[in-house]
């Protein structure tokens, strides 16, 4: 058996948020349930936003209600602030994500609240959470931490100010996310270990885009400074809406093959995992499917780690 690394696939948040159109809530469902299968034992399955904001979320509640009922899952939402954690909850989530912008920039058009302001509410949120009767894991996402498309280069002080005020607010955890794809593999391996100085273990995750085609190069990157959890996103789906020129999510079908191939156990049956992509062409017909593995078919040489 190989180590474990721990893949959570953010296709039907970040993924579909950045979509032409809008999954039909009974395909978003089946999707949910066939990436389950696969053996994805993490899945981001939408945000509490306001649906004004980005109707592809409209249906999260119900999507969280019905995903957390399928056993050997962790099922996560993204919730920007108090009341989007508060309805996390009520729907059952096992975790929610809450972003943090290191830049100034993207920290205003995302949430309208400058970086430290958002610490602040992440603060409220964990407060609030470790008072109710059922356990929800926090994580503390630190976005743009690797570059911004409105500000330009963002400060590494900028990083590490965010990632400790996370974890002093008291988060279980804390990821890195190169939320536009501007990062490169020796700045992934500086902040992961300037992050780590800081906050030891608390740093967990990376969730990368590859907007510069370098989104696997930093994953591996990232996998030789010890990290050992990535997201990625089923077809290379993803952007954000208020981060111009950011593109999709590192894919998951490649990712679980380079992990797979050096001998991680990532628990995923890579064929059953491309099937997946069967039902997400199923709900969102125009949109262009990425993925090499996809696309060139698993070779003869493949063994999965396991
Ligand atoms: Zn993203």
């Amino acid at each position: 058996m190989g180590e474990k690394v721990t893949v959570c696939e953010v296709g039907p948040r970040d993924g579909l948020q950045m979509a032409h159109g809008i999954m039909p809530t009974p395909v978003k469902t089946r999707w949910i349930a066939a990436i389950a299968a696969a053996g994805v034992p993490e899945i981001e399955v939408g945000s509490f936003v306001s649906p004004r904001l980005i109707p592809q979320m409209a249906d999260t509640a119900e999507i969280v209600r019905s995903a957390v009922l399928r056993p050997g899952v962790l099922i996560v939402a993204l919730a920007p602030n108090l009341r989007g954690a508060q309805d996390a909850y009520a729907a059952g989530a096992h975790r929610i994500s809450v972003p943090v912008s290191a830049s100034f920039g993207h920290s205003r058009a995302n949430l309208n609240r400058l970086p430290g302001e958002q610490v602040a509410e992440v603060a409220r949120i964990v407060a609030w959470v470790r008072a109710q009767p059922r356990r929800m894991e926090v994580e503390g996402v630190v976005s743009t931490a690797f570059g911004c498309s409105i500000d330009g280069v963002v400060p590494e002080a900028a990083v590490l100010g965010v990632a400790s005020g996370l974890a002093e607010a008291g988060v279980d955890m804390v990821g890195l996310a190169d939320t536009v794809g501007y990062g490169h593999p020796a700045q992934i391996r500086r902040l992961v270990r300037a992050v780590r100085a800081e906050i030891g273990d608390r740093l967990d995750g990376l969730h990368l885009h590859d907007t510069m085609g370098l989104g696997i190069a930093n994953a591996l990157a990232g996998l030789d400074e010890g990290v050992r959890n990535f997201d990625a996103a089923l077809a290379g789906l993803g952007g954000c809406p208020f981060a111009p020129g950011a593109s999709g999510n590192i894919v998951t079908e490649d990712l679980v093959f380079m992990l797979e191939s050096m001998g991680f156990d990532t628990g995923i049956d890579l064929d059953r995992l491309i099937a997946a992509r069967t039902i997400l062409h199923e709900g969102l017909p125009a949109e262009t499917l990425h993925g090499h593995v996809p696309q060139a078919g698993v070779p003869k040489t493949f063994r999965a780690a396991a």
